[in-house]
């Protein structure tokens, strides 16, 4: 067995323990496994261990892997990473799904560089739940405009939120702000029948993520092992 596909069997065994903690289905929480900074012969080692969702944070990169692995068409990238306006074209053109709206003007752009020939690239709103340094993401307060202006873009299937929270020892408060970031997609999907995704968890907050509601966590290093930023191609 590869050390990838060893890997990805323990992320699996641990979202499957963390599930049943909280008495989930395993099936209802999806690996998003995040290939950012390696190279596509990773990702074909992971395709070889059944993995077929994966993220990619730089969008030049993720257009390379997407091109190196076009022999696999049931594979569903999803881009992850910060979105600047210049870039938004290659994103509505090569990806299947977009993590990281946080703006009319993006969403605009990418509704209107979605190829006809392509179904509707599936978003999800970037909430800025936690962590006051950064300045990706939405408050909670303004969901529900951003979510009626997706909405009405047809070229865009609005499919729920995503966050980062700020990273945070103790479980108990990990818990909370997971718990806020559920109670916000829960009342989303009231409003949006097609909502059903909520993109929270990364390899520290991964069970109070799942405990709170989860149905994608999103993991690198723990499935590709440790990133080489010395790489050239990102950006
Ligand atoms: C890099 C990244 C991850 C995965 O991080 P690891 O620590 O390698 O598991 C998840 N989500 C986002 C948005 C990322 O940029």
């Amino acid at each position: 067995m590869t050390s990838i596909e060893h890997n990805l069997q323990q992320v699996r065994e641990r979202i499957a323990a963390a599930a049943a903690r909280c008495g989930r289905a395993p099936e209802e929480i999806t690996l998003l496994a995040v290939s950012k900074t390696k190279p596509a012969s990773a990702v074909a080692e992971a395709i070889a261990a059944g993995q077929q969702a994966f993220g990619e944070n730089y969008v030049q990169e993720g257009v390379e892997k997407v091109a190196e692995l076009a022999a696999h068409p049931e594979l569903q990238w999803h881009f992850i990473g910060p979105l600047q306006s210049n870039k938004s074209r290659l994103v509505a053109e090569n990806f299947a799904w977009c993590h990281t709206v946080d703006r009319e003007r993006i969403a605009q752009r990418l509704n209107d560089q979605r190829p006809d020939v392509l179904p509707p690239l599936n978003v999800l709103i970037q909430v800025n739940i936690s962590d006051e340094n950064s300045k990706s993401g939405i408050m909670l307060e303004a969901i529900p405009a951003l979510a009626a202006q997706i909405a009405a873009l047809p070229r865009l299937r609005l499919r729920g939120l995503m966050a980062i929270p700020a990273p945070e020892a103790e479980y108990e408060r990990q818990l909370a702000v997971c718990k806020q970031m559920a109670n916000a997609f829960n009342a989303l999907k009231q409003d949006y029948p097609d909502v059903d995704t909520l993109s929270l968890g990364m390899s520290d907050d991964i069970d109070a993520a799942i405990a709170a509601g989860s149905t994608m966590v999103r993991i690198g290093t723990a499935v590709f092992g440790a990133r080489d930023y010395a790489r050239p191609s990102q950006q």
